[in-house]
């Protein structure tokens, strides 16, 4: 919990790849209902490093669509604020300063390997961690001379360089979570096309933008300890952490179209109204005991991390029933 007086910082950081769908816009809800809970300050920023993967138009309609489930943010692309700009696509000298640091410290390391090497380890048995292949460290402590014949006119990557110890932290959903050394292996803080990674924006971005809360998908708890350690490497204070269960199909499996249209610019052109979609998220996250059509607004005082579940959460066989499609 928050001390008292502290200014509550949160944000919502989507990765415009595609449009909202019922899944990120449930994880963006949540966050939005602690900072609001909190009194805190909104924050949208958008991570759109991963250039050819990310179009404007689709963070034009996530904004929209935002906005047309109830959310608003105090600080954005849209809106001045003192940490602008919003956009990671902007933000370049921040990370090159950061990478700079990192490497005058020598905690960074060039990696040769190419994809072909990194797939060969992902099909090893044991390779693989639930992020992707763990990275053996092959090109880490080379000497000059293997390092000159690695590199034979590639252009490096970067990789951090994990220290060898542990990593516990306090989830305010998951508990008390904890990650043995090294585990997924010396991750790219910049890739060999010069993209910086994920895991290093997302920390000096956190940390230059002040978050005191982050409040996420299930599936970056994983890059906690990752996240964790840079920050200590680069002497920030980390926020909270809260990691928000998956949405999954009524099969259990993940949410994909063939669950039906799940995104929310369908949803909405289908005629569906923003408040039942919200009462339908509101109660799969345990925070309304039936499904029914709720304003945004009106769940910031029943928000509570204590009362939403660890496990993931599935949407049941009839949620297109539940919000009124059939
Ligand atoms: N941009 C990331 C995503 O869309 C989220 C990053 C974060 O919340 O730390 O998956």
């Amino acid at each position: 919990m928050p001390v008292q007086n502290e200014k509550v910082r949160g944000r919502f950081a989507p990765t415009p790849s595609g449009l909202l769908h019922l899944g990120n816009a449930g994880t963006a809800l949540l966050a939005w209902l602690q900072v609001r809970s909190l009194g805190g300050t909104m924050v949208l920023r958008i991570e759109d490093l991963d250039r050819p993967r990310c179009k404007p138009e689709w963070t034009a309609r996530s904004l929209e669509d935002m906005r047309w489930l109830g959310l608003d943010w105090d600080e954005g692309p849209d809106s001045e604020g003192p940490y602008a700009p919003y956009e990671q696509s902007k933000r370049g000298g921040l990370y090159t300063a950061a990478l700079d640091r990192l490497e005058r410290e020598s905690l960074l390391y060039r990696c040769y390997c190419s994809r072909a090497d990194l797939l060969s380890i992902a099909n090893a048995p044991h390779g693989l961690s639930a992020e992707g292949p763990a990275y053996p460290g092959t090109c880490r402590g080379l000497s000059d001379k293997e390092r000159a014949e690695r590199e034979a006119g590639k252009t490096p990557s970067l990789r951090f360089a994990l220290p060898d110890k542990p990593v516990q932290f306090e989830d305010g959903i998951a508990g008390l979570v904890h990650f043995t050394a090294g585990s997924g292996g010396d991750f790219v803080v910049k890739r060999a096309d010069g993209i910086v990674g994920y895991q290093l924006a997302v920390v000096i971005d956190d940390m230059a933008m002040e978050i005191t809360d982050v409040l996420r998908g299930w599936d970056l708890l994983e890059s906690t300890p990752r996240q964790l350690l840079l920050y200590e490497a680069l002497g920030g204070v980390p926020p909270r952490f809260a990691h928000a269960p998956l949405m999954r199909g009524p099969d259990g499996s993940r949410l994909a179209k063939r669950h039906g249209d799940i995104a929310l610019n369908a949803l909405r052109e289908s005629g569906v109204s923003p408040e039942r979609i919200v009462g339908l998220m509101g109660w799969l996250y345990g925070l309304l005991d039936l499904p029914h059509a709720v304003k945004a607004k009106d769940l910031i005082p029943a928000f509570d991390l204590s009362r939403i579940p660890k496990e993931s959460v599935a949407l049941p066989a009839d949620w297109r029933r539940i919000v009124g499609l059939i």
